[in-house]
């Protein structure tokens, strides 16, 4: 579970994230979803302790994680832009934060089981992991290639890949799908759904996109200016939203 407790945030004098509160369940799909600029992506980073909060505290697992650096918190980030290294092999990308990490065994490794490799074996775990994720996500048949090479469904593919080698509690998704072409977009929300259920982890999804946000999630929370308005399941922010600002956003009568 994470709790994030009346977090807030400035830059300079523009307060961006306004004291937001919220718990997110284990396993649960969350999306965060509101209108550009509303803080959407700050909030995620300051999950993700890529930004400090100025007050307030994330917690973890009961614990508060707010000292640890983001590798030292079990979470793994999806970008928007894929952040992909262009001269690096699809493998390659997938395979870095299994070499940058040099492969604690510590780490639980699902794919190929717990079995420690001798000196030599490293290669070959990277490799069953790497072809894992790939399998799963379709681009097995991509691996040699170079990102430069690859349409946008395939990189975000290849930017998924990469976090689930980590096999992380908690996926932080900042607009994964945006861009992409709308009927792939459409497309991608399905195959995210389907990896979250399969996965059975954290995911915690930010979007601009409405029809995301209540076609994917598990529960949806509203941000508008640096405050949450609203949390519930789709269905409840449609059929009983608490403010004309949510209803607007979901596209409710009310
Ligand atoms: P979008 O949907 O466009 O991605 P967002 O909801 O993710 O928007 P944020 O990126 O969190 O919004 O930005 C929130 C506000 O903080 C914006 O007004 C933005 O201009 C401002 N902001 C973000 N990062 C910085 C920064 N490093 N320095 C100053 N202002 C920033
Ligand atoms: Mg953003």
């Amino acid at each position: 579970e994470i709790e994030l407790r009346r977090i807030e945030k400035s830059y300079g004098e523009t307060a961006v994230v306004k004291g937001v509160s919220l718990s997110i369940r284990d396993g649960e799909f969350l999306t965060l979803v509101g209108p550009s600029g509303c803080g959407k992506s700050t909030l995620l980073r300051i999950i993700a302790g890529l930004e400090a909060q100025d007050s307030g505290e994330v917690m973890v697992a009961g614990r508060c994680v707010d000292d640890k650096r983001p590798k030292e918190r079990d979470v793994a980030m999806v970008f928007q832009s894929y952040a992909l290294y262009p001269h690096l092999s699809v493998f390659d990308n997938v395979a870095l934060p299994l070499r940058t990490r040099r492969l604690s065994f510590a780490q639980r490794l699902p794919f190929v089981g717990r079995a420690v490799p001798g000196r030599g074996g490293i290669e070959k775990v990277i490799r069953a992991e790497v072809e894992q994720a790939a399998s799963m996500l379709d681009i097995a048949h991509l691996l040699h290639r170079k990102p430069g090479q690859l349409s946008g469904g395939q990189r975000q593919r290849v930017a998924l890949g990469r976090a689930m080698v980590r096999h992380p509690a908690v996926f932080l998704m900042d607009e994964p799908l945006s861009n992409l072409d709308a009927k792939l977009r459409v497309q991608m929300r399905a195959e995210i759904t389907a990896l979250h259920r399969r996965l059975g982890v954290t995911f915690v999804y930010v979007t601009h996109d409405q029809a995301e946000a209540m076609t994917m999630s598990d529960r949806v929370a509203v941000m508008t200016a640096g405050e949450l308005l609203q949390v519930g399941q789709p269905e409840q922010l449609y059929r009983d939203p608490q403010d004309l600002r949510v209803a607007e956003m979901i596209g409710s009568p009310k």
